[in-house]
């Protein structure tokens, strides 16, 4: 692939900034962005044309191939200032990564290393005002890719758009949920798309999620083709502790490979915790939540960190976990947080400092 041109990237500055006279601190998740973005452009089998602007809306043709064949792949980070201002990434390279799996699992093209880092790093920099510093706030970052070629004839795209906006964010408040385990519904099949961060997969997942939050539920824990084993808790990847042991589904073709996910494995090994990554039946979590071994489930990702899951329903069958004390799921929290906001030795090597 060339990447001659890519780390030229042409800066124009906003003249005037939104940035709210009060501060980014506490700002409502994902509803507001900061004063420019990156933005490249894949054309002639080339990436080019790399360039900081102003946020502002796209210009697309009616037949822009995003909107009719769903080529659209994203990723999820955030930037975390510490007490001294100094800002982070948490294990940005393998968000980066995963872009490209998503990419070519989409058909689309990768995107350069060099261009990723320098577009994040380049546009970091200039919003660094913007990234909250009240406890638990950040900077959610949104790298994107959509097919941007014209044409209503089904075929991949010949040209693609790569871009970054951020979005600050206040403290996820990570209310404790109740999910519905999938009988029915699926959100990625055997050979599709679900270990891709297609855009898809989170559009298919709002009608089964809408009929759990009709029951009274907020998400939906999803099984595999033959609803019998669990492999991912509505966005981000599950966890169950059944006596002191931490399980989680293997990553598959049809589960996301979260970053937050692998780190708490990384983290459970290292203190001494038994880990086992393997298939978890829908009738092994019932047994357990009956015989009391379940102490806990939650779910892990980027944006709310952690989530904890106190009931599961199951074919009209409810189960309701009891409190537990030094839970698991707190433990993780304060050691990822801790980590990511530099308040901890990274001894893993995770923090990623934009200078
Ligand atoms: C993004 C995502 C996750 C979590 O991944 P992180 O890298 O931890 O943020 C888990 N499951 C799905 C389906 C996702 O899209």
């Amino acid at each position: 692939m060339e990447t001659d041109i890519l780390t030229n990237i042409k800066i124009e500055k906003s003249e005037t900034s939104k940035l709210p006279k009060n501060g980014v601190n506490n700002l409502k998740f994902g509803s507001s962005f900061t004063d420019h973005m990156f933005i490249c452009t894949y054309k002639n089998g080339k990436w080019q044309d790399a360039k900081i602007t102003p946020y502002q809306p796209l210009s697309l043709d009616p037949s822009t191939r995003v909107f009719h064949y769903g080529q659209a792949i994203f990723e999820g980070m955030k930037a975390y200032k510490d007490a001294n201002n100094d800002i982070f990434l948490f294990r940005p390279d393998k968000n980066q990564e995963r872009l490209n799996k998503s990419a070519v699992r989409m058909q689309m093209p990768e995107l350069p290393k060099e261009l990723f880092f320098d577009g994040l790093t380049t546009l970091l920099q200039i919003e660094k005002d913007w990234i909250p510093t009240a406890e638990g706030n950040s900077l959610y970052i949104r790298p994107f890719m959509i097919a941007s070629g014209h044409g209503i004839y089904a075929a991949p795209s010949d040209e693609y758009i790569f871009m970054i906006i951020c979005s600050p964010s206040g403290k996820y408040y990570a209310k404790d949920v109740n999910v519905v385990i999938a009988e029915h519904y699926s959100r990625a099949a055997n050979g599709g798309v679900g270990a891709a961060k297609a855009a898809g997969n989170y559009g298919a997942q709002f009608y089964p999620t809408q009929q759990a939050i009709k029951k009274g539920f907020n998400q939906i824990i999803w099984t595999d083709s033959t609803h019998t084993y669990l492999e991912e808790a509505g966005t981000m990847n599950v966890f169950f502790r059944i006596n002191d042991t931490l399980l989680t589904a293997p990553t598959s073709e049809r589960i996301l490979d979260g970053v937050t996910r692998k780190s708490i494995i990384t983290l459970a090994k290292d203190m001494g915790i038994s880990v086992e990554e393997r298939r978890v039946s829908v009738e092994e979590l019932k047994e357990a939540a009956k015989n009391g071994s379940l102490k806990e489930i939650f779910g892990a990702g980027t944006a709310a960190v952690i989530t904890r899951i106190v009931k599961f329903s199951y074919k009209n069958e409810e189960f309701a976990l009891p409190k537990v004390e030094s839970s698991y799921a707190d433990m993780f929290k304060k050691h990822l947080t801790d980590i990511q906001y530099n308040r901890s030795a990274d001894k893993f090597n995770w923090r990623f400092k934009i200078l």
